[in-house]
């Protein structure tokens, strides 16, 4: 059997004294190759300052910029190279015990005459390297001009190289794609909401003309004026603040907190228990945990049971239901009202659609309600659709990710 040896402090200590003089070597060492690996860089790194510096306080362009920045260092290099040459030469020469002052000063005036012709040409054919090289830039430059917010059709042609310049004209023509889409999306919402708001203006404005000339006597037509007048207003109301929703939801950051849907299902039932007398809201709910924003939610579900009551006749039920299925809360509003048909169906979530049934039926609304409860749904990474079927009634369902 093999008997447990007794710890020796002293033994432990020498071998951790070991380990920490190996670290120690170690962690010299690195440092030794950190220091020179800087001392190499240094002269890398002034260059790099320099040029830097140079580049921001030139003002000419770019391809000034260069042609003059490796013009200088090339003289540089040029300048420290011939003085290596001419001084080992001139000590080579003395050495040897020849004493001749005139080679030198020859040999420094050629090797300065060959510098200045070497820079000359470099500079100038730098300064074509560099026009060629970044007369895309200029191009661009003159493509961008011709862009304006009134028509973003423009795009800028394809750079003809594998670079820096390709990229960033395809990332400059993918910007103005999305500019463009969003400016129509914008000039098409601000049509679409004056066009829907022209209508009540126009009503509110042939009642007053009317009241002007005849209804102050006729109490009649005073009675109709001031019904349509209060009517229209409040629909103006109506689709002025759901403009203003949809134009908020734009940047709205959703909430995410976990809570059980069923629960706001049951505090939408019995808040509708109480306002509602003319249909009955009946919930069917099963408890499921999502991670969402509860009041947009709630919103959302708001909007579909409105719009059942709104489009169903009075006593008639309106169903809602949940349950999970295959990692999906699925929550229905089913109703038993006029239903809508084939041909509105794919539009019902359309800016301002209504369908004519709806119209003749019910002359409030603004035809934002669904739109802004899809935008709702799929902020929160869900999916919204309705089936229906005229004279029978509808229902909408909305999915939401179940919570982990
Ligand atoms: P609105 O303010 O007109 O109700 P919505 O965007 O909520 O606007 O609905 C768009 C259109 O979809 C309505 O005008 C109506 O024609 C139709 N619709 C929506 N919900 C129902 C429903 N439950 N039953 C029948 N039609 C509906």
């Amino acid at each position: 059997m093999d008997e447990k040896k007794p710890v020796n402090p002293e033994e432990v200590e020498y071998t951790l004294k070991e380990i920490r003089a190996e670290q120690d070597a170690k962690n010299n060492q690195k440092g030794f190759w950190k220091k020179v690996w800087s001392v190499i860089c240094w002269p890398f790194r002034q260059i790099k300052r320099f040029v830097k510096f140079v580049a921001s306080k030139i003002p000419v362009p770019i391809t000034a910029k260069t042609t003059i920045i490796f013009t200088l260092l090339f003289t540089v290099a040029l300048i420290i190279l011939d003085a290596f040459i001419v001084s080992s030469v001139s000590n080579h020469l003395q050495m040897l015990g020849v004493d001749d002052e005139g080679y030198i000063i020859s040999l420094t005036l050629t090797s300065a005459l060959l510098i200045i012709i070497s820079v000359i040409v470099v500079a100038a054919l730098g300064a074509l390297a560099s026009t060629a090289m970044l007369s895309p830039v200029r191009k661009i430059i003159k493509q961008i001009d011709s862009i304006s917010a009134d028509d973003l059709s423009a795009r800028i042609d394809n750079v003809d190289a594998q670079d820096e310049l390709r990229e960033l004209t395809e990332r400059i023509n993918a910007m103005l794609d999305n500019l463009e889409e969003s400016f129509d999306r914008q000039k098409k919402f601000v049509s679409d909401a004056s066009h829907e708001l022209k209508t009540p203006i126009a009503v509110i404005q042939g009642y007053s003309n009317m009241l002007l000339r005849w209804g102050k006597e006729d109490k009649e037509v005073l009675d109709e004026s001031v019904e349509s007048i209060a009517r229209e207003a409040d629909n103006m109301k109506i689709i002025v603040e759901q403009l203003l929703t949809l134009a908020r939801m734009g940047q709205y950051m959703v909430k995410s907190e976990r809570f059980d849907v069923s629960q706001i299902l049951d505090e939408l039932s019995d808040s509708y228990a109480l306002v509602c007398k003319t249909h009955t809201v009946k919930v069917s709910a099963k408890k499921a945990l999502v991670n969402a924003d509860k009041n947009m939610l709630t919103e959302c579900l708001r909007t579909l049971v409105d719009n059942a009551i709104k489009y169903s006749d009075e006593g008639k039920t309106v169903k809602i239901s949940c349950y999970d299925e295959d990692g999906y809360v699925k929550i229905e509003v089913s109703d038993e009202g006029c239903g809508i048909s084939e041909d509105d169906l794919p539009r019902v979530f359309d800016r301002f659609y209504r369908c004519d049934k709806a119209r003749k039926r019910n002359g409030k609304g603004s035809g934002l309600g669904l739109t802004i409860a899809k935008s709702i749904v799929e902020k929160m990474n869900g999916t919204i659709e309705a089936v229906s079927e005229v004279g029978v009634g509808s229902t909408f369902t909305v999915r939401l990710p179940l919570a982990e």
